[in-house]
This record gives structure tokens, C-alpha cells and sequence, in this order.
């Protein structure tokens, strides 16, 4: 079934593609789930449209200091709606990058060995599903931290996976590459977050101090969100999307979806940037150091996709890990420079379900 024809179903239906209030989308229920380090997150999740034949459940990762409804604009038709009127069991994970579980100060290591196996394990003990394995679409930091876990092998169970913007071996343009550790070595010494929403509210002397740098730099639209997340995730006007991807209803509802990012994360990524890998900070036993030289330990098909306007991660850097696949003695690997799209709007794209979705869906459909 294409992506037209399920809109058009699912409308003489009655079903809602879309979120009215950004919060509250139709048919989803909360549940929660402890971490074996006592982090309580949640799910999100959207059971498929009854009557669907059974394509069995897929898991999303959205980015650090966002939340799992960040799949689900107000105004657009939205990927997860699409998978569950195709039959897919979706459980959009709050993994402990999220904005609306409690903050702490996380790396990708915490979130790979604690987070998705317990998540991982909560789905197939919930899920009413009878095809076997799990899928999963990762987005950003979220998919750092997931191809730190899968790569390690912690995750057996994911057979198929959408991994969007950066996965392995992050790459930032030469501006930002200057910009960081900048940032680290003078705010970062400052506060233990930064936080786009610092734009509406400023509580800190550093805060203050962003604001006005934000202010000095950035007047390409009046979203003060906008403008943050532009100056804090890379360097563009703005850096996450292009504003004529977004229509206006999006663009003023991310505005509560961006928030709190650890520091610690952020010393994380400077180090996997300036190594041109993922490199693991913990010492946990699960995770090699060189979890990204070696060869994954993991048999599940890939797709990695990366706008050729990303200003957030450069779209390299997951060609790289691509070709890092490719040396695979298992599983399948495809590499999609979407033209045109940058960090995000192939998510949030007013034109997603025409120009992203329809080849997200056969691929998860197909492997
Ligand atoms: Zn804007």
C-alpha cells in the first residue's frame, strides 16, 4: 500500500495522521519502564490501525534534549501515523536524552548499555505482534548512542533499522568543528546544560550570556527556540532545517519540543569528533573502545540517510559509516543522500510524506 493510498484509507476512517495539539496524539498511551540503573523512561506508543496486517513493531530514537513526540508535528502527515495505519506497532521511546524524563547528566555509553536493551526487552514482552524482531528509526544523538549499543552487540533482537543524519562517525563542517570546543571551554565551564529554551526564559548568568550572542547572530526568523537550537547544534541560519520545509504551525510548535542537553554529552561528541568515531567514556564492559573500528557485531539491514544540506552533521560522515558497513560478513547496508533536506526536515518537512517517508516505509516493510 503506497503512502497516498494509506492517507487516503485512514481519512475515510476517521483516524488522525496528525497531532491536533503537539501533546496529546490520538490513540497513543504512556508506558513506562525502569533501566537496571534505576532510570525511569517511557514509551510513547501507537498500536497499528486494526485491521492492518501484522508487520510487527518498530521503536524510534529521537535526538538529545527533545522527546519522542518530536516524530509527531501538528500540521503534517507523520511517519508514525504512516507505520501504524501500514500495520507496524510503533513505540516511540523517551530514552534518557529526553526532555520529559528526569534530566541527568547521560553519554551515549549510559543510554547503549542501560536504555535500549531494557527498551528492547519492554516491547517484546508488550507487544501484541507475532512477526518476530524488532525495527527501529534513529535520529541523531539518539543515533550515536543506538549504533553504540547495536554495534556492541547488546541489541540481537533489531533486524532492520532507519538511521537519520549521523551514525557512526560524526562530522561536523569546519565552522562548528571551531565553534565547539570553543563553547566547551567557556560556557561549558559555566553551567552543566545548555538549553535552546533559554531563548524565552534566561534564569542564569550564562544563560544570559548565550541569549545575547543568539541575539547579536541569529535574525533569520523570531522563534527565539529556533534561534537557539541554531547557535547550540551547529552553525546555519537556521541549522536543524530549512525554514521552507517547515510550514508555520511547525515552526511554532518546536518551540516547546527543544530543551535541557547535558554537557557531558556534548564533551562526549567533541571527542568522537576530534577521534572521527564514536568513542565510548565509561569504561563499561559492554562496550570496546574501538566499537567503531571493528566490525559490528550485529546482522540487521541497514538504511543510512543524511540530508545533503545537513548543517548539523555533514553528510559524510554517514557515508563513512556506510562504508564501514559495507566490510560486513552479515546484513545488509544502503547509503540515501536525501536532496535538498538538512538535519531534521525529513522528519518535520511539510513535503516528508511525498519526498522521505514513502522510501523509509518500503524499506522497513521490506526487509
Ligand atoms: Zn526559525
Amino acid at each position: 500500500m503506497s503512502v497516498f493510498s494509506v492517507s487516503a484509507s485512514l481519512r475515510q476512517s476517521g483516524v488522525s495522521l496528525r497531532s491536533p495539539d503537539g501533546v496529546t496524539l490520538p490513540g497513543v498511551e504512556t508506558v513506562w519502564f525502569e533501566t537496571e540503573d534505576r532510570r525511569r523512561l517511557n514509551f510513547r506508543h501507537l498500536p497499528p490501525v486494526p485491521g492492518a496486517e501484522d508487520k510487527g513493531p518498530v521503536m524510534f530514537v529521537h535526538g538529545s534534549g527533545t522527546r519522542a513526540d518530536l516524530f509527531c508535528p501538528p500540521s503534517t502527515i507523520t511517519l508514525p501515523a504512516l507505520l501504524s495505519a501500514a500495520g507496524f506497532d510503533v513505540w516511540l521511546l523517551n530514552w534518557r536524552g529526553s526532555i520529559d524524563v528526569e534530566p541527568t547528566s547521560y553519554t551515549f555509553d549510559d543510554a547503549a548499555v542501560f536504555d535500549f536493551p531494557a527498551a528492547v526487552s519492554e516491547i517484546l514482552q508488550r507487544t501484541c505482534s507475532t512477526v518476530g524482531g524488532i525495527k527501529a528509526v534513529v535520529h541523531c544523538q539518539g543515533s550515536h548512542a543506538f549504533m553504540m549499543s547495536i554495534a556492541s552487540g547488546l541489541l540481537p533482537e533489531i533486524t532492520t533499522v532507519v538511521a537519520n543524519s549521523t551514525a557512526m562517525h560524526p562530522r561536523v563542517r569546519w565552522s562548528a568543528s571551531v565553534k565547539l570546543p570553543f563553547a566547551l571551554k567557556t560556557l561549558g565551564k559555566t553551567t552543566e546544560w545548555f538549553n535552546p529554551q533559554h531563548g524565552l526564559y534566561a534564569s542564569s548568568f550564562s544563560a544570559r550570556v548565550l541569549d545575547l550572542l543568539v541575539r547579536l547572530f541569529h535574525h533569520e526568523c523570531d522563534n527565539a527556540v529556533c534561534k537557539h537550537s541554531s547557535f547550540i547544534y551547529g552553525v546555519g541560519f537556521p541549522t536543524l532545517w530549512s525554514h521552507h520545509h517547515l510550514d508555520e504551525v511547525t515552526h511554532d510548535w518546536i518551540k516547546g519540543e527543544f530543551a535541557h542537553v547535558p554537557v557531558s554529552l556534548f564533551r562526549q561528541t567533541h571527542r568522537c569528533l576530534a577521534a572521527g568515531r564514536l568513542v565510548p567514556v565509561r569504561g563499561y564492559p559492554e562496550i570496546q573502545p574501538g566499537v567503531a573500528i571493528h566490525e559490528p557485531k550485529t546482522d540487521a539491514n541497514f538504511l543510512f540517510m543524511c540530508g545533503s544540506d545537513n548543517k548539523t552533521f555533514h553528510p559524510s560522515g554517514m557515508r563513512k559509516t556506510f562504508e564501514h558497513f559495507t566490510t560486513r560478513t552479515r546484513g545488509t547496508q544502503e547509503h540515501w543522500e536525501i536532496t535538498g533536506y538538512g538535519h531534521l526536515d525529513p522528519f518535520l518537512g511539510k513535503y516528508a510524506a511525498e519526498d522521505v517517508f514513502p522510501r523509509v516505509i518500503a524499506f522497513l516493510e521490506g526487509q
